[in-house]
């Protein structure tokens, strides 16, 4: 394919700003989409916590750009960075007043605003960069309304003439819902009639709703998470506008970027190790339990998790059946989490009622992340729903077994365990409940104990392969599509 120019813009990128998945694959697209050669330019926001990259410097021409949001006049600057590892370089969208808070995301009533100016900002970074993307590459609900600024602020910009969007959708749940009054924040004028008019009658603006009706190409990070949300109440009332898209949403399971999950480069590990040589992950695991306080015969599993303390994660069914696995078997757990406080209190319980077994690290810490991945047997995932999950499919290459609800991109990565047929990568239960995850937990403490059927299962594990290079051609052809299609 001919090289294209193309602009990702995204509320996190790694390794500038994570919260979860997100940042994985918006920094993970810019290096594989680079590496086939295309011409790539990636915008975040320039957060308070990212003003400190050494080789910032500012964008001549797009300096104090005036920027009007309901009435309001901003002014934002560009700043760009040398990417990591030869990737392009990085553009910030400097705007102190709406970037400049405690986090990258908050509950601030003009949290809307905020991503409504950073995405403006991106298309009128383009207009002074005289940057003529073939596509502009969204991602999630703050950035879903460039599709239609596109259609209707900018249309008289001859630059974006052969400009098309695309849409990925990383998690439904999140919409971006704001209040009708915040009409006049997105400075639509007489297009305000291109918005969802029975939305606005209930008093609603739903931003991704409007990438979803406006973007050239709709895509979601999974297979099964794409056929959820459009037929079953996954689709968080999406269903309708998602359905109504002719041609359809298009699943893509995301990748891993091996370079930095593998346990055979790992560079937060002490002890590296592989499929042919598994020594290293009994040395993560002792590094583990020790760093984390725990206090296990050598022989007894070890569970780990890391995840955000949200309801879509399935720790409600843990709640009776985590504790009734811990007092019957010998099984150690290490939790790695930030979020809802009744999340972090459950799991902080347990520590305290299983002493020297149980340990909650509550916060962020990407080199616990990954010593938890390296050093566990098993990695519990029971997410109610998963668009597609990174974590399962890091656990694999670390030869540790996933257990997981049959869900989203879970099911697509995951296949239960055939004892009988030796096949198999992890544990894998039907139904969202606690009864499942019961029975799953037991089942993989089961295998555990029988060592020729568990070397089996890692060794299984280790060799599935989602690297990106394969991934990444997917959306290159979606890209293909967009671009063939008129307009
Ligand atoms: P989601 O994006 O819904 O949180 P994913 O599985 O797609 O879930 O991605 C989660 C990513 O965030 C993984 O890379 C995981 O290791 C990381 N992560 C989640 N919580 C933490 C945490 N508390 N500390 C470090 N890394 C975390």
């Amino acid at each position: 394919m001919a090289a294209l120019k193309l602009c990702i813009l995204s509320s996190e990128i790694m390794p500038y700003a994570k919260t979860g998945g997100l940042a994985d694959v918006t920094g993970a697209l810019v290096h594989e989409l680079a590496l086939l050669g295309h011409e790539v330019r990636p915008f975040m926001p320039l957060y308070a916590s990212v003003r400190r990259l050494p080789d910032m410097s500012r964008v001549a021409g797009a300096e104090a750009v005036p920027l009007d949001i309901g009435g309001v006049t901003y002014e934002f600057s560009l700043w760009s960075a040398r990417g990591p590892d030869g990737d392009p370089p990085m553009y910030f969208v400097d705007c102190p007043p709406m970037f400049d808070r405690s986090a990258f995301y908050t509950t601030d009533p003009d949290e809307h605003r905020r991503f409504l100016l950073f995405t403006r900002a991106v298309i009128e970074s383009c207009q002074r960069l005289k940057f003529a993307p073939d596509v502009f590459h969204c991602h999630d609900w703050h950035t879903a309304f460039l599709p239609l600024y596109l259609k209707t602020t900018y249309a008289w910009d001859r630059l974006f003439a052969g400009s098309r969007s695309v849409l990925t959708i990383h998690n439904i749940g999140y919409q971006g819902i704001m209040p009708a009054d915040a009409l006049p924040d997105l400075e639509l004028g007489t297009e305000e009639s291109r918005l969802d008019q029975r939305d606005l009658r209930f008093g609603l603006i739903n931003s991704l709703k409007h990438g979803i009706i406006y973007a050239d190409a709709v895509t979601t990070v999974s297979p099964t998470y794409a056929r959820e949300i459009c037929e079953t109440s996954l689709g968080m009332q999406m269903q309708g506008v998602l359905r109504a898209r002719a041609g359809g949403i298009l699943g893509i399971l995301n990748g891993v970027e091996y370079q930095d999950w593998d346990p055979r480069v790992d560079r937060y590990l002490a002890a590296r190790f592989g499929p042919e040589d598994l020594g290293g992950k009994l040395v993560n695991k002792q590094l583990l339990a020790q760093g984390c306080g725990l206090d296990l015969p050598a022989s007894a599993p070890l569970i780990g998790m890391v995840t955000r303390l949200a309801e879509q994660k399935g720790i409600d069914i843990l709640f009776d059946s985590l504790p009734r696995v811990l007092e019957s078997r010998s099984a150690g757990l290490v939790v790695l989490g930030s979020g809802d406080a009744r999340y972090a209190e459950f799991f902080a319980g347990l520590a305290v009622r299983f002493p020297g077994r149980v340990a909650f690290r509550s916060g962020y810490d990407e080199a616990l992340a990954h010593l938890i991945e390296a050093g566990s047997d098993m990695f519990l995932m029971p997410s109610r729903y998963e668009p597609c999950g990174l974590n399962q499919m890091y656990s694999l290459r670390y030869g540790t077994i996933p257990i997981v609800h049959r869900t989203g991109g879970l099911a697509d990565s995951v296949q239960h365990f055939d004892a009988a047929q030796g096949s198999g990568t992890g544990c894998v239960f039907e139904h969202y409940d606690a009864p499942a995850v019961h029975w799953a937990l037991n089942t993989t403490l089961d295998w555990f104990q029988d060592r020729p059927a568990w070397l089996r299962l890692m060794q299984n594990a280790m060799a599935a392969d989602f690297s990106w290079s394969r991934q990444v051609r997917e959306y290159e052809s979606v890209y293909g599509r967009v671009l063939s299609s008129s307009a």
